[in-house]
């Protein structure tokens, strides 16, 4: 039998008042597991994000480890293990890059154990360290990306969820970050769920992917698989 996904919806729709943006979208992200969405611009991936992370309301089922959870709170989510990487990085730039760390591990009382893994995020990204006392508004932007996701790893999540990471970065830093998030993978077990413009780099980590059009998911299948289908490539991932 299949292992109970991590997370799971069925049937999930969300949207903004009148408008509905994603309309029943089933996905499921097994533990350890790599899973990418794809979608054009407006496709409904920060909204699918957002639903996910606890912070948009949404209708159908959400369920961690195949129990429902109901309520939008993001604070439940982060303590269930999931944690996002929102768009836009959503650092806190007037606080230091150290405060904007501790800050991702607030639902947490192990104080030892949170700077041990400040040390640890340090070690992963050395200019994070480097700039440990400076603002993180003073940071580049490839920087605060770094620091939005090793903020989001500090709750410890058994998934992280990463809302266009690679966007308005230069190459060199995109594929360090990718690089990254993948090595955080296979060493700490940490399921990934991307959403991504950039469909290239984002079938490089994953194993199963979700094409998203228009708030609806058309395909999902095998990451190999889909690179294999000509039609597939050409239309959809574009390369
Ligand atoms: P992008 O790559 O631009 O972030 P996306 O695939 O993430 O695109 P969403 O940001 O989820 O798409 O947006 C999907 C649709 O929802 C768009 O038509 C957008 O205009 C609309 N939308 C997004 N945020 C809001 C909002 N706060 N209020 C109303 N409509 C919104």
């Amino acid at each position: 039998p299949e292992a109970t996904p991590l997370l799971e919806t069925r049937g999930l729709s969300a949207g903004y008042g009148q408008s509905l943006v994603l309309r029943d979208v089933d996905l499921a992200v097994g533990p350890g597991q790599v899973a990418v969405v794809l979608g054009a611009n407006g496709a409904g991936k920060t909204t699918l994000m957002r639903s996910l992370a606890g912070l948009l309301p949404f209708s159908g089922d959400l369920l961690v480890d195949g129990q429902k959870v109901g309520a939008v709170r993001p604070d439940r989510m982060v303590g269930r293990g999931i944690s996002l990487v929102p768009q836009g990085r959503g650092t806190m730039s007037a606080l230091s890059v150290h405060d904007n760390l501790r800050a991702g591990a607030v639902s947490r009382r192990d104080k030892a154990g949170v700077e041990e893994d400040v040390d640890r995020w340090f070690t992963t990204f050395p200019r994070l360290a480097e700039r440990r006392d400076q603002a993180a508004g003073t940071l580049s932007g490839g920087e605060q990306q770094m620091l939005a996701i090793a903020r989001a790893l500090m709750s410890r999540p058994r998934l992280l969820l990463c809302d266009e990471i690679s966007l308005g970065l230069a190459p060199r830093i995109v594929q360090e970050l990718f690089e990254t998030i993948a090595q955080i993978n296979v060493e700490m077990g940490t399921a990934l769920l991307l959403v991504e413009q950039n469909a290239a780099l984002a079938m490089k980590v994953a194993s199963y992917v979700y094409l998203l059009e228009v708030g609806e998911v058309v395909q999902h299948g095998d990451a190999r698989e889909f690179e294999q289908s000509d039609s597939i490539r050409r239309v959809y991932l574009g390369y």
